[in-house]
């Protein structure tokens, strides 16, 4: 569910027409719903209720400074994959113990920030990463709290592009060495081993996969325990999957993944920590486009919009599926008009949709891509020097613009020239 519902025949961002964000920011754009980003925070926090847990948002789908204070303010702490991250979640006063550090290639540089700002934790995915983190920690007369990220070998059965917890991944250490790396862990002195980390995959739309690799989880939690390491922390990653469409099957819900936490890992007595990116931002926001063209070409129509793949990359790059609807309400029982979707930059991967059915539209009218707020514009670019596009973020019949547009010269003078020229 989200806050973006036609009233009196036009699409509103909660108690904000979305045409009147189009004429204060221009096309195309992002808006957030701050209703619908707590709202899908509220639901992972209650599923988990009754649990020693943390929500640590995967800042990695929408790291906008705004949207991270938003959850940060409702109690999330974050899972940050980069320095860069690790920055953005400090400078929008997350707490050191609320910050987990997450993936495969930290540098020294990164685990020093992370050591010296305060960390709840690093995840720690290869043996060569626990020298270095071990080597680091020493050198600062501290001690790193870990938790090994293990990769279960389940099948999460989603785009192969974000499928982790295979052995064929780059992901984690295969479980079976668990025992073997663990020990390794234990034996340094600039490491504090605390529990254990999984993460399949992302946009998961069926329980089971979870099932099995949480059940292989606690497993190992007991094997750990049994060897005498002290695993008081399940860090059980993100990838719970949005609706996309509204006519496929509905992906769980978060109080049925809840329940399924506590049914295969309640009664070991951890803390429970989860990463959800996805099912926080995904459906909290929107990309508004303005149609340039309407162009027929052989046998079929091309609406040509101002977005391009330089903003949404989802459907070029995971051949990702986006409702797109107009932004003025069609009228009940309207024909529909079959279109290929597409962007103005010059390759045909800027193709948003192919012979889609929506209502019709005309050129100069807004259409909005739903379900666009993760992975988007954090993924944006500004190739055929398009510049970034703004955010905005809605609360009630509040809207700011959270990044502004850069200006032409600025994209530009970005760029310097060497003295030679
Ligand atoms: C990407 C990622 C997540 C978030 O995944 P979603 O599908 O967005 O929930 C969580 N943890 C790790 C380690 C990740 O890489």
């Amino acid at each position: 569910m989200d806050h973006f519902l036609y009233r009196d025949g036009a699409l509103y961002a909660e108690d904000v027409p979305v045409s009147e964000i189009a004429k204060a920011v221009g096309t195309p754009f992002y808006v957030y719903s701050t209703a619908t980003l707590l709202r899908h925070f509220h639901l992972f926090d209650d599923a988990l209720d009754g649990l020693d847990h943390l929500v640590c948002y995967a800042m990695k789908a929408a790291s906008n400074q705004a949207i991270l204070k938003t959850l940060a303010q409702a109690g999330a702490g974050m899972d940050v994959v980069s320095g860069g991250e690790y920055r953005r979640a400090k400078a929008a006063g997350v707490p050191g113990d609320r910050i987990v550090f997450s993936g495969v290639g930290k540098t020294a540089a990164e685990i020093r920030l992370a050591l010296e700002g305060g960390i709840r934790q690093f995840n720690v995915e290869s043996e060569p990463e626990i020298e270095v983190l071990n080597a680091t920690a020493l050198a600062m007369g501290t001690v790193a709290p870990i938790t090994i990220r293990v990769n279960p070998d389940v099948d999460a059965k989603t785009h192969a592009k974000i499928a982790t917890g295979k052995s064929e991944n780059k992901f984690g250490i295969p479980i079976s060495r668990a025992r073997e790396v663990y020990a390794l862990a234990a034996s340094l002195p600039g490491l504090e081993v605390i529990g254990i980390d999984v993460h399949i995959g992302s946009q998961l739309t069926d329980l089971a996969p979870f099932e099995l690799a949480y059940q292989k989880v606690a497993e190992l939690t007991e094997v750990l325990r049994a060897d005498g390491h002290t695993i008081r922390r399940l860090d059980l990653g993100g990838g719970l999957g949005i609706p996309y469409t509204r006519d496929n099957q509905a992906p769980p819900l978060p109080v049925d993944y809840g329940a399924l936490v506590k049914r295969t890992l309640g009664h070991l007595g951890c803390e429970i920590e989860i990463e959800p990116g996805r099912l926080i931002a995904g459906n909290a926001g929107l990309m508004v486009s303005e149609v340039i063209y309407v162009k027929s070409g052989e046998g079929r129509d091309f609406l040509i919009i101002d977005g391009a793949m330089n903003d949404l990359i989802r459907p070029a790059m995971y051949e990702a599926y986006h409702d797109i609807i107009p932004v003025v309400e069609p009228v009940p029982g309207a024909e529909q008009a079959t279109y290929d979707i597409v962007g103005p930059v010059c390759e045909s991967g800027d193709t948003f949709a192919k012979q889609r059915n929506m209502p019709p539209v005309a050129a100069g009218e807004l259409v909005a891509f739903r379900s666009a707020g993760a992975y988007g514009a954090v993924m944006s670019s500004e190739y055929n020097s398009r510049p970034l596009i703004p955010e905005v973020l809605v609360n009630k019949d509040q809207f700011a613009v959270i990044r502004r547009r850069p200006t032409f010269d600025e994209m530009i003078n970005r760029d310097t020239i060497p003295e030679w020229l």
